[in-house]
């Protein structure tokens, strides 16, 4: 980056990169890039301390946003096991904010039932999950987000199964915060994050995201056209009569879908807590 007379000057959010992580092992034209930068910008208002985060990822492209390219203590974990990891650091270090980076396949497939049960419990970590609908560092498989009738390399007569909609489903488990916003949404998507980080209880932000490798290879749109169409598909949660069925052409809600402020787990364990010691202390223990 050059300044105005011509010098090479930092960033000002590389200070949050790990050296070495640029240029990333993104694909030309990826959402994951845009996820980064609205990640460190949140980050960079709040005037948060990467010191007292603890980012956590599943496997699949999206988790390389926080591992290795945030400096954070990160724990790039097994493939859907994301929330399970995050879910002990956060019992272990409450202090810490914990926050997890990882995609639709990780975290609705193979961490589903993970995801469902940390919803359902109001666990304190904030969940971002990257949803470009389909596996993508693994080969282009067809996830529980893919659109039906769609082709991949697992679906090759195309998918036969509607599509799982993760923010409707975790706002009914009990997440306190669900919101939902896409890669041309990143002023939105900054605030939501911030949001995320500072809130209690379960948080999750879905951020709709192009793949330009492997989503729609039988169609395949420039990442320009496709943030075109998430322009043109989006409308406001509270615009909406309609339930949201995942389905590619349907108009896309997006905003705030639940913002409760219901206690988190980790002040709920704490009064068990002060109830054991209390018992215990009458009984002379
Ligand atoms: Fe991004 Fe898809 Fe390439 Fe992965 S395979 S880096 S999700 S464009
Ligand atoms: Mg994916």
């Amino acid at each position: 980056m050059l300044d105005q007379g011509g010098k090479q000057m930092e960033h000002p959010l590389a200070k949050y990169l790990r050296p070495g992580t640029v240029p990333s092992t993104f694909c030309p034209g990826c959402g994951c890039g845009m996820v980064l930068n609205a990640l460190l910008r949140a980050v960079d208002h709040l005037k948060l301390d990467p010191v007292d985060m603890v980012m956590v990822t599943g496997i699949g492209c999206s988790s390389w946003i926080p591992s290795p390219m945030f400096r954070c203590d990160t724990l790039h974990t097994t493939h859907g096991r994301a929330v399970a990891f995050a879910t002990g650091v956060k019992l272990m270090m409450p202090g810490k904010r914990v926050l997890i980076v990882a995609g639709d396949g990780d975290l609705s497939g193979i961490g589903g039932n993970h995801l469902i049960h940390a919803a359902h419990r109001n666990i304190d970590i904030g969940v971002m999950m990257v949803n470009n609908r389909i596996y993508g560092m693994t080969g282009g498989q067809c996830s529980p987000t893919t659109p039906m009738d769609m082709f991949s390399t697992t679906t090759p007569y195309g998918n036969l199964d509607p599509p799982m909609t993760v923010s409707e489903l975790l706002a009914s488990a009990g997440a306190n915060y669900v919101a939902r916003w896409t890669t041309y949404h990143v002023r939105q998507l900054s605030r939501s994050m911030e949001e995320l980080m500072e809130g209690e209880g379960f948080r999750f932000l879905e951020i709709i995201s192009q793949c330009p490798t492997h989503f729609g290879k039988d169609a395949r749109r420039s990442p320009v056209e496709v943030l075109d169409q998430y322009r043109d598909e989006s409308v406001p949660f509270s615009e909406t009569k309609e339930a949201y069925d995942g389905s590619l052409g349907a108009k896309l809600p997006v905003g705030v879908l639940a913002d409760r402020k219901r206690h988190g787990y980790i002040r709920r364990l704490e009064a068990v807590e002060g109830k054991i010691r209390e018992d215990a202390a009458e009984a002379g223990r």
